[in-house]
């Protein structure tokens, strides 16, 4: 259940101060700007238009800072299909007007409000009952829900005609709205977590101060659940959320429940559940039945119920650039609480926000690195493991497995598996590299990592021969480094024993990144001084082949036929 977060559009620099400006109220959105034209944002986008529209789909709140013409044309096509909408709006890029254009039931206008008051401006509000009433009634805040929404709008069109009304239950986000009261009024908003048909003159809005405590999980959870309240006679959007035992963290029932009843999950150490419900330290009136009940005065934050289950994501952020990160990655480090890796791969994962812990740590110490995510996780945070290129090409996905390995029959280490733990693959630095030059892994390949710190030397030297042999192209990982100055050169030799010196190879240093350098050579050129720790070696096999480019460099390819020509 990731927050979707919002992103600010800017299409030139005359917009980046204003983003700031609004950054600083939102601190979660993140500066998208045009590649080229915006210099300093958080993010680089390639074609407005193509962003746009994926951030309508993803569902994340847009502030363009452009005319509102262009936001229209360019989400236009989509707004056909009336799914859930995102709020979007249009800021004058010099901060002067804030326009809300889509999402009402989203909150836009809440947005607009925040947006205008930190630019000091009045926002551009255009909804009729949010005008007149100051409140959008059909866009209840965080911890109330609206039981149903078409007739929520015929009863906002009877106030706009004159209705008056009367608010039944506890309803504090109205005390300063400005509705037509009335004590003797035919129109009710009624506030409560009850069962009940709505009146025809009635709008229905459900306080979310349920919570349930589970016991054993079974494969039809979520029924259970909602059985259990239409029994106690509660509504359903009234459920906060469920309440787990620490032990039942991997429960891919409980995850499945929780995800269909579209609640949250909490965890507290006790297997009873009506002991969990004490836990919770909160007053709650506790309902018997075959689960739990608890019912709460007001509406629950269940972020500070219990703990939730502690999520580790081991990413791999591409070669550099951003535009080679996948989304995955890009919202998997939004969402994080903790950041842990080599310290260069941290500040390329960057910018973070105040909020988000970086722990920089020494290359060498991969498997401690790896505890140290899974004590963090078990706690209940949100981790993030960075690799360069992808985390499981010699990189930490492998150590985090290792470390998870090591305690998977130890009782004290149940925390661990607790974890929530996904691999987040990512651009490797062979096919970055690859593709720059053009298609050089375009048949049978082999990776090898010339580091010979964690394998013998003797190993590396047996599969170079091998693979050489077997006429495979061959990409070298860490080929040379000052501490191993020599072993290039050998690697080098064993495979011209098997390869013409007329063999292309490909040499990619920095990547995807400002100092990106490509050079194409032959195996005869070839020095052990054209290469460095940076730097990504393709060596072609004996059908790899070259051609010049119209800017003047090389095309280098490997064809998909092997033998003769088809
Ligand atoms: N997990 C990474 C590889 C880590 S091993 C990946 O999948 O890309 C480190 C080696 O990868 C370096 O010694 C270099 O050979 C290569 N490498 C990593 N990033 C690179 C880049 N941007 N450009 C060229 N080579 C790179």
């Amino acid at each position: 259940m990731a927050d979707n977060a919002p992103a600010i559009v800017i299409l030139g620099n005359g917009g980046l101060a204003t983003a700031r400006r609004i950054q600083q109220v939102l601190p979660a959105a993140q500066v998208l700007g045009l590649e080229g034209r915006v210099q300093g944002a958080d993010h680089a986008y390639a074609e407005f238009g193509a962003t746009l529209r994926q951030l309508y789909q993803s569902g994340a709140p847009i502030i363009a800072l452009c005319a509102a013409g262009i936001v229209i044309r360019t989400l236009a096509p989509l707004l056909q299909e009336k799914g859930s909408e995102p709020p979007v709006l249009a800021v004058a890029e010099d901060g002067s007007a804030v326009v809300p254009l889509l999402g009402g039931l989203a909150g836009v206008n809440a947005l607009a409000r925040e947006i205008a008051s930190a630019l000091q401006v009045p926002p551009a509000i255009t909804t009729s009952g949010e005008l007149r009433f100051g409140t959008c009634l059909l866009n209840p805040p965080a911890g109330y829900a609206l039981a149903d929404l078409e007739q929520g709008k015929r009863f906002v069109s009877d106030l706009l005609g004159g209705e008056t009304v009367r608010i039944e239950g506890d309803a504090p986000w109205l005390g300063t709205a400005q509705l037509p009261q009335a004590t003797d009024a035919r129109r009710t908003i009624h506030v409560g977590h009850a069962l009940r048909e709505p009146a025809v003159d009635e709008l229905l809005i459900h306080p979310r101060n349920v919570l349930v405590a589970i016991g054993e999980a079974g494969d039809g959870l979520a029924d259970e659940v909602r059985a259990v309240l239409r029994q106690a006679g509660i509504a359903q959007p009234s459920l906060a959320g469920l309440l787990a035992a620490d032990a039942q963290m991997a429960d891919s029932r409980v995850h499945q429940a929780a995800a269909q009843l579209q609640v949250p999950v909490r965890y507290l150490a006790a297997s009873d559940s009506a002991t969990r419900l004490t836990q919770t330290g909160l007053a709650l009136q506790v309902l018997p039945g075959p689960l739990s009940i608890g019912v709460a005065a007001r509406p629950l934050n269940m972020t500070r119920i219990g703990r939730p289950r502690g999520r580790l994501a081991v990413i791999g952020l591409g070669p550099g650039a951003r535009e080679l990160m996948v989304p995955a990655v890009q919202a998997e480090l939004a969402r994080a609480t903790d950041v842990l890796g080599y310290e260069t791969y941290v500040r390329m994962a960057g910018p973070f926000r105040d909020d988000q812990v970086l722990h920089n740590t020494d290359n060498r110490e991969e498997m401690q690195r790896a505890r140290h995510a899974f004590e963090l996780a078990a706690q209940g945070r949100s981790v993030v493991m960075v690799s360069s290129g992808d985390p499981g090409v010699f990189a930490m996905a492998a150590a985090v497995l290792e470390a998870l390995h090591e305690v998977v029959d130890d009782p004290a280490r149940e925390d661990w598996r607790g974890v929530e733990l996904q691999i987040l693959p990512g651009v490797s630095a062979s096919l970055a590299t690859a593709a720059l030059a053009g298609a050089p892994l375009g048949h049978d390949f082999c990776v090898v990592s010339l580091s010979d710190n964690l394998k013998p030397w003797s190993i590396i030297e047996r599969r170079l021969d091998l693979a050489a042999q077997a006429d495979l192209v061959l990409a070298f990982y860490n080929p040379i480094s000052r501490a191993r100055p020599w072993q290039l050169g050998q690697a080098l030799d064993i495979v011209r024993r098997h390869r013409a010196a007329d063999t292309p190879v490909t040499l990619g240093r920095d990547v995807g990144r400002p100092a990106q350098a490509l050079r194409v050579v032959t195996l005869g050129e070839l020095t052990p001084e054209m290469v460095d720790m940076r730097t990504m070696v393709l060596v072609g096999s004996s059908t790899t082949c070259t051609f010049p480019r119209a800017d003047g460099g090389q095309w280098v390819y490997t064809p998909r036929w092997y033998g003769s020509k088809p």
